[in-house]
Order: C-alpha cells, then sequence, then structure tokens
C-alpha cells in the first residue's frame, strides 16, 4: 500500500463515497442524483483504479455487489438461482474485445451465434411457478436475495398467473422485465404533479418505486407490463437449446416477449441491430437504455458462466451518452478577433454523442465564478444542441485536495497589456488594437469561406505570415508578393503562386461579403447583407448616422451603434482607403448572390410564402430567404421545399400538407437564418 500515491488512495476514497451515494439514491430512493452515463464512467473509473491496485479494493466497495442493500418493507427472500447484473460495453470497440475475451475462455470454439435483445430500462423480476401456478415474484434486490412482491406482481396482467402448459413441470423460474409503458408514466407523473407530490425522475425509478408500493390496488392502477427473457425448467423435454427458442417458448405458454430481438451471426449484424435501434429506439412506446447481446447456444452459456457479477456469455451494449464526466486538466483563455477572452477547460479526452471531447468553453468571467471550476476537478460535460461541448457541473465531491480557486487573468495572455470588464457585459477583452492576437483572428474572419474565401490562407500561413512580419493589417494580405512567400518553410513557389492567385480573386467578391469580412461587431452575414443592399456603396454607409442605420429593417440600435463607431476610429477609415485602391468591390451589384453559406438549411430551396407573419412584411420574409441562399416562389408543386405559413393560411396549406411539404413558421425561419447568420 506505500507504494501507491496518496493522490490515488484519495481519488479511490472519494470515487467509493460519491457512487455509493449515487447507488443508494437509484437502488433504494428511486430518485437518482446523476444521469446514469455519469455514474457508468465514475464505476468504471473506480474498477480500473481498483483492478490496478487490487490492495485498494474493500469489501464494502460498491464494485463488489449488485444493487443496493434495500431498506425494505418486504420479506427478504433467497433466489433460487442468483440474480445477476449484466457487463457493460460503451462502444463497439468494447464489444469486439468481449468477444475475443470468451472465445478466449474456450479450448475449443464451434458454430456459434448471438441473439440480441433490447435493454428495457425497468426492473429485474424472477418468477417461480410451481406446477403450472404462480407462487413468488422476487425483485433482484442484491442478486442473492430480493424483496417478495408476489403481490403486486400479480396485479400485472402480462404475467400469467398460470402457465399454458400441459403436465407443467413441478418448477419453472421465468425471469424478465417490469417497465412503466411511457405513455403510462407521463400520466402518472402528472397526476403526482397534480396532487404536488414527487415526480420520479424516468421510468425505471417510476417502475422500482410502483413494484414497492404496500398497497397492490395502487400498482394495479398503475399499467406495468412484464417482458420475459429467461426460463429455467426443473424438468421436462422441451427442446430449449437456444436463448431464442426459450423467447418462442416464453411466448407460448403465456408471457409477453419483446417482438424486436434478432438472431445475429456475425458482431457487425449485431453493430447493424445496435445502429438501428440507437436511431429508432424514440419510436417505441416504452425506454430502453440499450442493446443486451447474449450468446444463443446454452450449452456455450453454461460452459462460460459467470463471474462474481455477471455472466460471461452476455454484455450490454449501452446507447451513446449525453452526459459524461471527465477531469479538467487545464484552463486556458483564447483572446478571440473581437478582443473578447473565452476561458476554455482543456480536459482528459472522453467520447461523447459519437466524437472525442477534449474541450469545453467555459464563456465568460460570471459562468467560470458560478461554477467554481478549478483544474483538477471531475466535470459532467455535455453537448449543447448535440454540437458544442459545454461544462454543466462540477462534482465537487471529487475534488482533488489542495485544489486552489481558478484565478481569472488580469491581463491580456498575448499582448499584456490590462483586461476590461465593462460593468454591463459579461465578456472580459483587451482593448489593445495592436494585440497579435486580435489581428491574427481579423485575418483569419477575412480569408475565411463565408468572408473574403482566400483558400490557402487559413490559420496557420496567418500565423507563419504574421511570425515574419509581411502582414500586419488586411491591407497587407493584398501586398505579398510571391517570392517573399516561397522562401517560408513548408510554403514553396507552387503554394505561393497559388494563394496570390486566390488572393486577387477575392478582389471578386461581392460588397457583403467584403463588410462581413471587416468583423465590424454584430454584423454577421445576414446584417452585411442588408447593409450593402441599403447602402448601396462604403461611404454611405460610412457616413451614415446612427437614426439612418437604425432605420432599416433588421438592423437594431446595437448594430446601428456598433457599425457608426466601427467607421468613426480613424485606422478603420485608413483601411477602408487603402481596400479602395486595391480595388475590392466596395458597392453593391443589384441581387449579388453572397452565397452565404452553400451548405445552408435554406439554400437552394423553393419556398412559398403564406397568410399574415406575425410581425415580418412579405417582402421582408423574401428578402431574409433570399439573403440565406432561398428562392421564393408562388404556387405550391411537389418542388417546393417550405411552405412559410402565417395566420389565415388557406388553400396553400391543404395543398402543402397533401403534398407532405414541410411547413414552418415565422419563428422557424428566423431562427434558422440567424443560426446560418452565426456559422
Ligand atoms: P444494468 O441495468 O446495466 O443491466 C442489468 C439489468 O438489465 C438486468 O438486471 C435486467 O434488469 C436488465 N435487462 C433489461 N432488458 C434485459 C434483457 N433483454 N436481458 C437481460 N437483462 C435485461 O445493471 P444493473 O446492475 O441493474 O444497474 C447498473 C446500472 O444502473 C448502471 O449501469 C447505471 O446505468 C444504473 N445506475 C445508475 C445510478 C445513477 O445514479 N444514475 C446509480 C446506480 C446504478
Amino acid at each position: 500500500m506505500s507504494s501507491i500515491s496518496k493522490k490515488i488512495i484519495h481519488r479511490v476514497n472519494q470515487l467509493k463515497l460519491q457512487v455509493q451515494k449515487a447507488s443508494y439514491a437509484y437502488y433504494v430512493l428511486d430518485n437518482p442524483i446523476m444521469e446514469d452515463s455519469v455514474y457508468d464512467q465514475l464505476y468504471r473509473e473506480l474498477q480500473t483504479l481498483e483492478n490496478n491496485y487490487p490492495e485498494l479494493v474493500a469489501m464494502d466497495s460498491p464494485t463488489q455487489r449488485i444493487g443496493d442493500k434495500l431498506d425494505s418493507q418486504f420479506a427478504s427472500v433467497a433466489h433460487n438461482i442468483p440474480l445477476y447484473s449484466l457487463d457493460n460495453a460503451f462502444n463497439f470497440d468494447e464489444l469486439r474485445q468481449w468477444e475475443i475475451r470468451w472465445q478466449k475462455q474456450l479450448t475449443t470454439l464451434a458454430d456459434f451465434d448471438y441473439v440480441c435483445e433490447l435493454k428495457i430500462d425497468g426492473s429485474a423480476i424472477a418468477l417461480t411457478y410451481e406446477n403450472g401456478i404462480l407462487v413468488k415474484g422476487l425483485t433482484r434486490g442484491d442478486g442473492i436475495t430480493g424483496e417478495d412482491i408476489t403481490n403486486n406482481l400479480r396485479t400485472i396482467k402480462s404475467i400469467p398467473l398460470k402457465l399454458q402448459i400441459d403436465n407443467p413441470p413441478p418448477i419453472v423460474e421465468v425471469r424478465g422485465e417490469a417497465f412503466l409503458p411511457l405513455q403510462e408514466f407521463k400520466r402518472i407523473n402528472q397526476e403526482r404533479e397534480k396532487n404536488q407530490d414527487n415526480t420520479f425522475a424516468n421510468p425505471r425509478n417510476a417502475t422500482a418505486g410502483t413494484l414497492r408500493q404496500l398497497d397492490p390496488n395502487i400498482v394495479n392502477q398503475r399499467k406495468l407490463q412484464f417482458f420475459a427473457y429467461n426460463i429455467h425448467l426443473e424438468a421436462g423435454n422441451y427442446l430449449i437449446d437456444h436463448q431464442h427458442q426459450a423467447l418462442t417458448f416464453l411466448q407460448k405458454i403465456g408471457f409477453l416477449v419483446n417482438p424486436n430481438h434478432q438472431v445475429c451471426g456475425t458482431l457487425t449484424e449485431v453493430i447493424n441491430y445496435c445502429n438501428y435501434w440507437e436511431n429508432n429506439r424514440q419510436n417505441l412506446p416504452y425506454m430502453t437504455d440499450g442493446v443486451v447481446i447474449k450468446i444463443n447456444s446454452l450449452a456455450l452459456q453454461k460452459q462460460l458462466g459467470f463471474t462474481q457479477k455477471f455472466p460471461r456469455w452476455a454484455i450490454a451494449l449501452k446507447y451513446l451518452a449525453d452526459e459524461i464526466p471527465t477531469i479538467v486538466e487545464n484552463i486556458i483563455v483564447n483572446v478571440g478577433r473581437t478582443g473578447a477572452i473565452t476561458p476554455m477547460a482543456i480536459m482528459k479526452p472522453v467520447q461523447l454523442a459519437g466524437t472525442t471531447v477534449q474541450r469545453a468553453t467555459l464563456h465568460n468571467y460570471h459562468f467560470m465564478e458560478q461554477l467554481d471550476i478549478r483544474v483538477g476537478d471531475t466535470v459532467i460535460i455535455r453537448k449543447a444542441g448535440e454540437i458544442i461541448p459545454e461544462v454543466v457541473k462540477v462534482i465537487t465531491e471529487l475534488r482533488p485536495e489542495n485544489s486552489h480557486p481558478y484565478k481569472f487573468p488580469s491581463h491580456c495572455p498575448e499582448c499584456n497589456s490590462a483586461l476590461v470588464r465593462p460593468q454591463e457585459e459579461a465578456v472580459t477583452r483587451c482593448v489593445n488594437n495592436s494585440c497579435p492576437a486580435i489581428l491574427r483572428g481579423s485575418l483569419i474572419h477575412w480569408a475565411s469561406r463565408q468572408a473574403m474565401d482566400i483558400r490557402g490562407l487559413g490559420e496557420k500561413v496567418i500565423i507563419l505570415l504574421m511570425e515574419h512580419k509581411l502582414i500586419k493589417s488586411i491591407a497587407d494580405i493584398y501586398n505579398l508578393k510571391v517570392f517573399e512567400m516561397a522562401e517560408l518553410e513548408r510554403m514553396g513557389e507552387k503554394s505561393a503562386t497559388k494563394l496570390i492567385r486566390a488572393i486577387e480573386d477575392s478582389k471578386k467578391q461581392p460588397f457583403a461579403k467584403v463588410l462581413y469580412g471587416l468583423g465590424i461587431r454584430y454584423v454577421g452575414a445576414i446584417n452585411a447583407q442588408i447593409l450593402a443592399e441599403n447602402f448601396y456603396n462604403i461611404d454611405s454607409l460610412a457616413q451614415a448616422k446612427i437614426t439612418d442605420l437604425e432605420a432599416v429593417y433588421g438592423i437594431g440600435k446595437e448594430i446601428a451603434n456598433s457599425v457608426f463607431e466601427w467607421f468613426s476610429i480613424e485606422q478603420n477609415k485608413l483601411l477602408i482607403n487603402q481596400l479602395k485602391s486595391i480595388g475590392l468591390t466596395l458597392h453593391y451589384l443589384d441581387r449579388q448572390n453572397t452565397n452565404v453559406n452553400q451548405q445552408s438549411l435554406l439554400n437552394h430551396k423553393n419556398i412559398v410564402i403564406t397568410g399574415t407573419l406575425p410581425t415580418l412584411k412579405r417582402n421582408d420574409a423574401k428578402k431574409l430567404i433570399e439573403s440565406v441562399g432561398g428562392k421564393v416562389t408562388s404556387a405550391i408543386s411537389s418542388n417546393t421545399d417550405y411552405l412559410l405559413a402565417g395566420e389565415k393560411a388557406g388553400q396553400k396549406l391543404d395543398k402543402a400538407q397533401q403534398l407532405n411539404i414541410k411547413i414552418i413558421s415565422e419563428a422557424d425561419l428566423l431562427t434558422i437564418v440567424q443560426k446560418i447568420n452565426d456559422e
């Protein structure tokens, strides 16, 4: 024990406590304190540490037992055959490793296949039938003993009280999952809300809570269901030597068996099955939290046997997690092109919703202060809008000893000038105009696809050119020479020539793109388009008063102020003059295709407008649609992609519905446009 670092011992103890606490809340109180996926990962970490340091495994560790000891009012009864848990896999790699693992256990391997079943999120139940009559029904409990809830189970219609079997064997043991259909779960929670009772966190907890009701009448009112998936027969000649036959047999003798099981010959078929249900489980009327993969042959199952906790012949593949814990390894701050300081957490890489995540934005000073996030903390992360990783919570119970609160920098990490945080704003800023980070960000933005689209002028090249002092402003890009760049490392004459050509081509980019490229605060691609259309050229825009700007539909006070301010700065006036002499397009040509975003949701889409929109005039909606590449047409046909419908939409709405055309509201349109604008 002495060779194990204090840090590891501390972590193991913390994890043990945290997992125990969660386990108790989940199994005993039916009121979980964290997402299953978070629990699973903390449990995994504890298990891995215990595997690496077996001296640290304590008898009371949650990894050493199934479930949690219940503080129950029901009689505790020993199971005829222990009820095990299931080993978990969180991705297909782990599934493949499981296949290798069980195959290694065998000296010879004959043909085999698997049965895939949906993992129903309810409570495991063991039923005993004596001479075909239900005599006992137990919860799983700790796997060795369960609670006797026979009377409650008798209320479940899909549990036969008598088996449909002639001359039944003296003892039949059936296992399966009791669960609440989603609709019933919703109804119960609505009722509880009405009665000001605590609602259930999920159908599993509602099932467990219902099964432990002392009054069977209440159980009877809640329409529990039961899917059977396992049978043990003491005697009889029933020809059941495969799991799929057991399922068919269970159905024959009166049980409800989940119809969505499938025999799979290979792991590839198993993976296809899992992928299918990952995408289609939302359509099921009950909750599933994964897929259980079982070896089909019962003889092979017998050969492989059990570990202390689970069968070696089965595994549960859990669906992709929405939330997951990880550890903060560092906190850094980024300086954006507007000087905004964005703190970021650099974390131990984890798989989240299909990608490896290592960074998450911490937004701003206030957000960090609220979270009190520190280096070394275990945090829960998720993907906002299923895309951007964000930190949801710090698990303070898992905080390392001697951790320090994070000190937000007072000076810019790039130029060391003092940072500013205006009282009314959440953002901290570097306000040094010559900060290299701000310049770098502005140049990257200028060359980006949505702005001047200069291919080959990405972040790395910009950094290289800045390091060699070849560019100090946007205008310098247009003075670059092939011979200067050709000498730079990783560049060469060919790339330099290509880049100069791309820079030259960018001069033809339309006015709106130039405006967007200038990076004026609040002027995204759509606003740039609106400004270009309304002010026609750079001089009239530069001379516009705040009131002129505000008078334009779509340009609010903040944007107007920001544009006005930008054009009053000497350095920016100089830049505009330089851009004029370079020969960029600084005036609006009618109906230029700004190509705002080729991939955008509305690009090349035909849209029909009908009815009265709540705030937009027809023409404004049309302009908005066109600004993101859409086309407004007047009649509904099979070529129509969307119908933008407002109040009193008449025949067009009926026709669109008949043709199965997507119908969107003004709010939908504004959200889509905003999203495109933000990309
Ligand atoms: P498990 O839920 O991972 O898997 C075993 C169970 O799967 C069986 O007991 C059975 O009830 C069920 N099952 C459903 N369909 C099945 C099928 N077709 N075939 C076989 N079994 C099927 O294991 P567990 O030991 O019951 O619970 C551990 C899990 O509970 C954890 O992985 C975690 O997700 C969750 N948990 C969460 C918290 C929390 O705080 N959120 C705490 C403790 C446990």
